[in-house]
């Protein structure tokens, strides 16, 4: 079997084939990564430092290349592309200074001379497993605290995206990093599936169906798993808020990249009196959107999944306020689409379609707004539109989100700080930030006492 992409916007460009490796080649791959972790970890913080920091100069002396390669790929518009490629950067370098960072804690003992310290230590291999939408920027954000805090890792990106990581391996190895430190092995589920069985830390980004079968896996043997996963995300717009501001903040969080960002915007709340004003600036805003915001979805599934969910919302009495129709041009297009009047069993309220579609509700007080948004079992990011402080704060409050991102849409992401839902949105110890750091190590307890000769 070979793994293809072809881009989304030029189905007939095939960006790459390459044969699928197999089971057999991803054991190999963590063997020969887990023959070099000793060394890696020998090499000490200053080499492990040094090597991260060599990457990010490598991502950002061929920025252009990358961006340019992540809009064939996956169809990310240009200026979108040209800013991931400057976050994975930025993430390298964050990443660069973690070795550096304290790895533990000395305490008293209860009785007695000695020292008691903590040390985190790593596992060994990380078994990564990314999907396609941030091709460069979420393998970093999993290889670069796992290699900085010693782990070797193997990264296994979605089929889609396989190009972009295949490139991101050759500028690590431009970089000097050591032979075997981080392998990029291209391949589907059946890669995936022997990754999670022979990782010795296992972090995944992907589809929900997909997170729980790779968490049962890795749990089944024991082993440390992250699973950041699909998202319904939520924005709340208060009768107080300036409503042109949020609708641009809402409708780039909708339509931005094709809407195809596990943080996107797919419910919009409108309270009491902002639902006309609302209804009436989104419409302006979706109805402007071009190229150079969303793109088109990944490919042809994706875009029959999305029209399909439409015409069956408009069948159960939904109706289409912008949007809605199937572009008459090349490539994977759909149109920015907001709907209201959507059932509230409807899968397009109840599901993440990953497409750049929303359904409008109307709630009559922030009570029946929060509690709205919270009834999902994906909560990934809410926004929350006003200029009151006493709703912004209640809303953080209670909110029962992983990100609650005030007068902002609900897609934005701070590298430094940990990323991660609630309820079956996510799995495990959060990404990004020191958090990452805590899950690809475990805590070691040291008992020093005296040896008696003194
Ligand atoms: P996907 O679940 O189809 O694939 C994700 C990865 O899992 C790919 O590398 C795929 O090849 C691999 N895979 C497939 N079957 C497997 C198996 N049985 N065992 C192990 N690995 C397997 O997701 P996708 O279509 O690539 O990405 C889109 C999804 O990712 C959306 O649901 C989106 O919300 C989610 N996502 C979540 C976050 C987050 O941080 N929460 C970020 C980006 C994307």
């Amino acid at each position: 079997m070979s793994i293809t992409s072809y881009n989304p916007a030029d189905p007939a460009d095939l960006v790459v084939a390459v044969e699928a490796p197999g089971a057999e080649a991803v054991r190999a791959a963590v063997g020969r990564a887990r023959a070099a972790q000793a060394g890696w970890l020998a090499a000490g913080a200053g080499a492990r430092s040094a090597a991260l920091g060599r990457i990010a100069e490598a991502v950002e002396a061929h920025a252009e290349e990358l961006a340019a390669l992540i809009v064939r790929e996956v169809g990310k518009p240009l200026a979108e592309a040209r800013g991931e490629v400057a976050r994975t950067a930025a993430i390298w370098r964050y990443y660069a200074q973690a070795p550096y960072e304290p790895s533990g804690a000395v305490h008293e003992t209860a009785a007695g001379p000695g020292l008691l310290l903590t040390r985190r230590r790593p596992y060994g291999v990380a078994g990564l497993i990314a999907p396609w939408n941030f091709p460069l920027a979420i393998p970093s954000w999993k290889a670069a605290p796992a290699l900085a805090v010693g782990n070797t890792a193997v990264l296994k990106p979605a089929p889609e995206a396989t190009a972009c990581a295949l490139r991101l391996a050759e500028l690590t190895a431009l970089a000097s990093l050591p032979e075997d430190v981080f392998t990029v092995l291209p391949g589907g589920a059946e890669e995936g599936v022997a990754l999670v069985e022979a990782a010795d830390v296992v972090s995944f980004t992907g589809s929900t169906g997909v997170g729980r079968a790779v968490v049962r896996a890795a749990t089944g043997r024991g082993v440390p798993v992250q699973a950041e996963l699909g998202g319904l995300n939520a924005a709340l717009v208060l009768p107080d808020a300036d409503v042109e501001l949020a609708a641009g903040h809402i409708a780039a969080a909708i339509a931005g990249y094709a809407g195809q960002k596990c943080t996107a915007t797919s419910r919009v709340i409108a309270v009491g009196a902002a639902y006309a004003p609302l209804r009436e600036a989104l419409v302006k805003a979706l109805a402007t959107v071009d190229d150079s915001v969303c793109g088109p979805v990944v490919n042809e599934a994706a875009r029959e999944r999305m029209t399909g969910a439409v015409s069956s919302a408009v069948e159960a009495g939904a109706s289409v306020l912008v949007g809605g129709r199937v572009p008459e041009r090349a490539g994977w297009y759909v149109e920015p689409t907001l709907l209201a009047d959507v059932p509230d069993q409807h899968p397009l309220a109840r599901e993440e379609f990953f497409g750049p579609v929303a359904v409008l509700h109307a709630a009559a007080d922030l009570d029946e707004a929060i509690a709205l948004a919270n009834d999902t079992p994906h909560s990934l990011a809410t926004s929350v539109h006003t200029r009151s402080l006493d709703a912004a704060l209640a809303a953080a409050d209670r909110l029962d989100a992983g990100m609650i991102r005030v007068n902002a849409p609900s897609s934005g992401v701070d590298f430094h700080l940990p990323f991660g839902g609630t309820k079956g949105a996510s799995h495990g110890e959060r990404e990004q930030g020191r958090a990452a750091l805590e899950f690809y190590t475990v805590s070691r307890t040291v008992s020093v006492l005296p040896g008696g000769g003194l």
